[in-house]
């Protein structure tokens, strides 16, 4: 008779546990500095918000850092900051969020997208080359998941075109690669630190470069009363009023927590890192599943290991994969589900949308009939379009606890032991969602 919860069996882990996930942690430092700035009327200024970015900037090693009110501004004054404009191109992958690229299209620019690399999820170096026009402009690096994407390759792409690199490091706070902090090897970082990110400050996003030109682009384009920052004679002239009619400033309360939220997070990585790497220890021997992490001497790493996902191959396993998540989820287990984001080549804004009533698609609107067709640089992108069914999420364990983290192992091992039992349920095709799901 089965053991298994999802057919009657007892659950392996019975009892609640959603201190186990809880995020962020607030302690009494962060209360204090959000009250502080609330009592001193101070929301609107800018003095704590630049002690953050100074705290930022040493903690990555940039020289400059711009407080925005969401990552969504930064990654749009990154783009403007690297010269992205009316006809141009950037290259990013399908499989992101779509902060990572939709502002692209405010900007006049098309997006074109690159299929992604089915071990690192992130984008792939060996399908870039063939998307490059003379309108590409830039490439979109995002270290999806927290992996670190293979910059090694991407930027000697880039400059062999002479491309810009922008890489959106939201879902890879302090992750390494080969060593070196994500965010610190494209020409710019933009990042969201929203209050479910890995570096959670409330709404909030920080753009960050070595390039003084990007920097002062990205104060022009939002940051009005930042104007006396500027050095650039151009830049002096056409200052004073924001270049897009947009405010991007930071909440001095997102910058206070963030300040202290910085103090604390990297031991909360440290401990994040080992207790994912134990769960994932205890299961990567067993059929089909394979973990979304750096090999362990290649000095990369994942970070807070954002919105963490497994990689599910069913030909291995012999089991759909909704089967399998619904099986982990009666067992107790929490923060199981199917899929990522939705391949965003599937949308019709990136090709068809009219945004601006100009009686074309907007994407169309700086283009020219010579122009290779948005569809066809877009094509062909068979482990996006695959990936639904390719990988699951796990649950985003906060803490070290060895008693609850071997009773999650005993539990998959339970049910890849007795999967024959679960062959007579159906499949189910996963749909994928453009949003990756709020969990605890
Ligand atoms: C969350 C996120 C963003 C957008 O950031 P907001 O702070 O929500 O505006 C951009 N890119 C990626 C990859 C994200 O996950």
């Amino acid at each position: 008779m089965s053991q298994l919860a999802l057919l009657g069996g007892s659950k392996t882990i019975p009892f609640e546990h959603n201190d186990m996930f809880k995020w962020p942690i607030v302690n009494k430092a962060m209360e204090d500095a959000a009250l502080q700035v609330l009592r001193d009327g101070n929301m609107s200024g800018t003095d704590i918000t630049r002690k953050f970015e100074k705290a930022y900037c040493a903690w990555t090693g940039h020289q400059n850092a711009l407080g925005f009110c969401n990552g969504t501004a930064a990654l749009l004054a990154a783009m403007y900051g690297v010269g992205v404009g009316a006809g141009d191109e950037i290259i990013c992958p399908s499989i992101t969020y779509w902060a990572s690229d939709v502002q692209a299209i405010a900007l006049g620019a098309a997006v074109v997208f690159a299929d992604i690399d089915p071990v690192t999820l992130c984008i792939d170096p060996k399908d870039i080359e063939k998307r490059i026009t003379k309108r590409t402009k830039a490439i979109m690096v995002v270290h999806y998941l927290g992996y670190p994407a293979d910059m090694d390759e991407i930027m000697a792409i880039a400059r062999k075109h002479g491309l810009k690199v922008i890489e959106d490091t939201s879902h890879a706070h302090g992750a390494l690669y080969k060593g070196r902090q994500v965010g610190t090897i494209g020409d710019v970082e933009a990042t969201s630190m929203m209050a479910g990110k890995s570096l959670a400050i409330g709404e909030g996003g920080m753009l960050a470069t070595n390039d003084r030109d990007i920097y002062e682009r990205a104060i022009l384009l939002a940051h009005y009363e930042r104007s006396g920052d500027l050095t650039i004679p151009e830049y002096i002239r056409i200052s004073g009023l924001p270049l897009m009619g947009m405010k991007g400033r930071m909440h001095q309360i997102s910058s206070a927590v963030g300040i202290e939220q910085l103090k604390k997070y990297p031991a909360e990585m440290t401990e994040i890192d080992k207790a994912m790497n134990y769960f994932w220890d205890g299961i990567e021997d067993l059929p089909g599943l394979y973990s979304h992490r750096p090999p362990k001497d290649s000095g990369s790493t994942k970070g807070g290991w954002y919105a963490c996902r497994g990689i599910y191959k069913k030909e291995e396993i012999g089991l759909p994969l909704n089967v399998f998540c619904d099986a982990l989820t009666a067992e107790g287990l929490q923060g199981i589900s199917p899929g990522c984001n939705n391949a965003l080549h599937r949308h019709p804004l990136f090709f068809d949308v009219d945004v601006f009533h100009a009686g074309k698609p907007s994407v169309e609107v700086f283009r020219t009939p010579e122009d290779r067709p948005l569809r066809e640089l877009s094509a062909d992108l068979p482990v996006s379009e695959g990936i639904q069914d390719r990988v699951f999420s796990l649950p985003w364990f906060k803490h070290f606890r060895k008693d609850l983290l071997d009773l999650y192992i005993a539990a998959v091992r339970k049910v890849v032991e007795n999967r024959s039992e679960l062959a007579h349920l159906p499949e189910k095709k996963n749909p994928g969602a453009w949003m990756l799901s709020r969990r605890r």
